[in-house]
């Protein structure tokens, strides 16, 4: 196909209840040919849409990509600096017949709630009418009307865990070929006011997986081309806040039929989608000391996951097993760059009081002090992701010790992340699986590689800006009706809309 595509992206997800700013210093950035040869090595869904446009014979012209982990809101400057690059590029480029764009569809920027339907518009209003606009989002994006209005197409991932972004990024490049070469497509997107805690659900077991086999087999069977069903990340205090689901079809109203269909089965739904009870801290701690299984019960403390965009600085479970330091080998982990800073003065072997934690989110949780901590092992901070997410990518998080305090473990970080990464506590010299509890900052994403070597995983009451119980947090912002703060009926749906 001799189509003239150009590529770009700015993946960040954002959580209103980090205080701390996504500044431009947070994001990795790609430029032009970097974008095929570094974007594969990372992993990331750009790949996916440089391998899908190939298979049609496509070389795209790359403008700037950024990707920064979850996080507080961006500086607005992030996006300025973002958008004024690619502008230009389009503008050099002449003209287009696409353009693929790679988004998280969560972004907030200190001037903004809806950073990637700004980013879309602007694309828009450069290119016109003519030109496709294809997007990728995660499952978590709120996609708001002005991104459908923008976009040709945006395809979300159907896997969470997210598991599945290089598909996600041929399958924008696929619609984006489609529709270049001539199929009549058009993008039905319905919202309903729904969050749920990301721990409540997963697209492996329970009803979110059977949602998603239903549009598998829609797609199979030729009705619709493609869908997207998206939970909306919930610690996004704004007032278009919502779930949605897109689908694209060669027929307007097969499209607008089949996405009520399916918004209809996700608001069925909604109750189960807010998850199981929570366990205190303590109930695990309890079941961690019963269990003779050999394999570690897993406390998950996604309240603090930095993969939902909080600090992932709370001690509050290192103040909990402190009275167990003797009795219960654990591992626990907190991002907190003074302590590692202080742990790299002393050196190793040294024994020292730490005040751990609270260093981010001061409002969140609260420090804790840790006496007689060992210095077990400093680092410098990098592991090789074991996967399968992400399986290999390096992950940089800063200076790193180990304390060591009677049978506790406690990993320093200046900068954690991929907490749910078997190799994130592996790689600095501690094993997961010689523990009785491990301490996981994550929300699901480590289900793929501890589930199945875990004797039990343990949803846990925790503090933190991802807090699991979703009306704890000081929401000030959000839309009303919403779920599960009020009740909802099928009439709070929003009607079926193509926009282009
Ligand atoms: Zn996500």
């Amino acid at each position: 196909m001799n189509k003239k595509v150009f590529l770009c992206g700015l993946h960040q997800e954002s959580n209103s209840f980090n205080p701390v700013l996504a500044t431009y210093e947070s994001f990795r950035r790609l430029r032009g040919d970097e974008l095929i040869t570094l974007g594969k090595d990372a992993g990331y869904t750009i790949f996916g849409m440089v391998e899908g446009l190939s298979t049609y014979g496509i070389t795209p012209l790359c403008g700037s990509y950024l990707n920064a982990g979850s996080g507080g809101s961006i500086d607005a400057a992030v996006y300025e600096s973002f958008m004024g690059e690619t502008l230009a590029d389009i503008k050099k480029a002449g003209k287009l017949d696409g353009v693929l764009v790679e988004l998280h569809g969560a972004t907030l920027s200190n001037q903004s709630d809806d950073v990637c339907g700004d980013i879309l518009e602007a694309i828009r209003n450069l290119v016109g009418e003519d030109v496709v606009i294809s997007a990728s989002c995660d499952l978590h994006a709120k996609v708001t009307e002005k991104m459908a209005k923008n976009a040709d197409f945006i395809s979300g991932f159907q896997a969470y865990p997210h598991i599945d972004l290089y598909e996600t990024g041929k399958r924008a490049a696929e619609v984006l070929c489609a529709k270049m070469g001539g199929k009549n497509l058009k993008m039905a997107r319905v919202s309903l006011p729904v969050i749920a805690p990301a721990h409540g659900y997963t697209t492996t077991a329970g009803n979110l997986k059977t949602l998603m086999e239903k549009g598998f087999l829609l797609k199979k069977e030729g009705t619709i081309f493609d869908f997207s069903i998206f939970q909306v990340q919930p610690w996004l205090d704004s007032p278009d806040v919502a779930s949605s689901v897109l689908v694209i079809a060669d027929d307007e109203e097969r499209a607008k039929t089949v996405a009520t269909d399916l918004a209809l089965e996700e608001f069925s739904i909604r109750k189960e989608l807010q998850g199981q009870a929570l366990l205190t801290i303590e109930e695990v701690i309890q079941k961690a000391l019963a269990n003779k299984s050999g394999k570690p019960i897993v406390l998950v403390d996604s309240a603090d996951s930095s993969n939902a965009g909080a600090c992932g600085d709370s001690a509050a479970v290192i103040e909990a097993l402190l009275p167990y330091q003797n009795v219960l080998k654990a591992a626990v982990d907190v991002k907190d760059a003074p302590a590692a800073e202080k742990a790299f003065s002393l050196g190793v072997g040294a024994v020292a009081d730490f005040t751990l934690g609270a260093t981010l989110a001061l409002e969140l949780s609260k420090p804790v002090l840790v006496k007689n901590a060992k210095i077990k092992s400093l680092h410098e901070g990098s592991f090789e992701r074991f996967g399968p997410q992400a399986k290999g990518n390096i992950c940089r998080i800063g200076k790193t010790a180990v304390l060591e305090v009677g049978k506790l473990l406690i990993h320093v970080s200046a900068n954690a992340q991929a907490n749910g990464d078997l190799n994130f506590y592996r790689g600095f010299g501690i094993d997961p699986l010689a523990q009785q509890l491990v301490n996981i900052k994550a929300c699901t994403s480590f289900r793929a590689g501890y589930e199945p070597v875990s004797e039990e995983i343990c949803n846990t009451s925790t503090p933190g800006a991802a807090g699991t119980v979703l009306k704890d947090l000081p929401f000030k912002n959000r839309p009303v009706p919403l779920y599960p703060f009020e009740a909802i009926t099928e009439q709070d749906i929003t009607e079926p809309k193509c926009y282009r």
